[in-house]
């Protein structure tokens, strides 16, 4: 019989620059990404990273940068050049999860044109670049969905810049809403494991499938692409290693989420669903209330 190691599983999740980028509650990200550990046993401890503060990429498991308005963006460009870039990219290239949101977002691709003022250089990570089309042109703002793994994100948008791919891959198809140009139906990027969007809400809330895939990767990322056993994560979030079982389940490399433990989502997947219906999408409500999320369509 292996001798099974018992241990506790635990993220650390960066968050970059709080007080510059911080709107339209994308605070609520990290608030969804903690409970969801915490509601499985898994440690999440949150450190904050604001302008000067160096960026060891080994120090985190997971980083999240929020948005914000172009006068806030321009002093966090500088400092992703001139202090967290390099642990950055060092990060993202080692497939480390990052969520970035419209203005952190548009930092992470080449450059963001604002409405005013010089470019900002971005860090180039998303094959992309972004151009705020100038103040008489009306805003992208709005709630938004778009199709993303076989199911749906729900969110809301707020952004004067149109973002254009180069060969940076979307994050998903807009069904309804502006996405990343209103003109090509993208929404977002992906490189790796960092995801771009434009999907504020905030996003996570009512996308618990894309709280859990972030989660995942962490897990997967941090602790091995092991057999993993539900019954090995008991409910203090304790992870016995060596005990293999025939029920072992090995994580699929597109679904990372598969080894978390289940939660009760109804409520975030009825909130997912009132608002795609409140944009007209009925055929995604339904799904999205399927069985596929764990719920019994009633
Ligand atoms: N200031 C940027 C724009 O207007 C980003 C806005 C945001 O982060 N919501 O496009």
């Amino acid at each position: 019989m292996n001798d099974s190691v018992t241990r506790q599983l635990a993220l650390t999740l960066g968050h970059l620059y709080p007080d510059q980028l911080n709107l339209y509650g994308d605070r609520g990200n990290i608030i969804v990404l903690r409970r969801r550990c915490q509601q499985r046993g898994i440690e999440l401890r949150v450190v904050s990273l604001g302008l000067g503060d160096a960026l060891a990429p080994d120090e985190y498991d997971m980083l999240f940068i929020g948005g914000g308005q172009d006068r806030e963006q321009a002093p966090v460009a500088q400092d992703l050049h001139d202090t967290k870039g390099i642990g950055l990219w060092a990060a993202i290239e080692d497939d480390m999860p990052v969520l970035a949101v419209c203005g952190g977002y548009q930092l992470l691709a080449h450059y963001y044109r604002p409405a005013s003022g010089p470019d900002m250089r971005g860090l180039g990570v998303f094959d992309a670049w972004t151009i705020h089309k100038g103040p008489r042109v009306a805003r992208c703002i709005g709630d938004i969905a778009i199709n993303w793994n076989g199911s749906t994100l729900v969110g809301f948008e707020n952004h004067g810049g149109r973002t254009y791919l180069g060969t940076a891959q979307p994050l998903g198809k807009v069904l309804k809403g502006y996405g990343n140009n209103a003109e090509d139906a993208t929404e977002g990027a992906i490189y790796r494991n960092a995801y771009g969007t434009y999907m504020h809400g905030s996003l996570l809330p009512k996308n618990p499938h894309f709280a859990d895939h972030l989660i995942g990767l962490a897990l997967r990322r941090k602790y091995g692409k092991n057999d993993w056993d539900n019954s090995h994560i008991n409910e203090t979030g304790e992870w016995t290693d060596g005990a293999s079982s025939s029920e072992s389940l090995e994580i699929k490399d597109d679904d990372p989420s598969v080894v978390l433990t289940p939660l009760d989502d109804r409520l975030e997947w009825e909130a997912h669903a009132s608002l795609l219906e409140h944009m007209g999408l009925q055929d995604a409500a339904i799904a999205a209330l399927s069985n596929d999320n764990g719920l019994k369509v009633s």
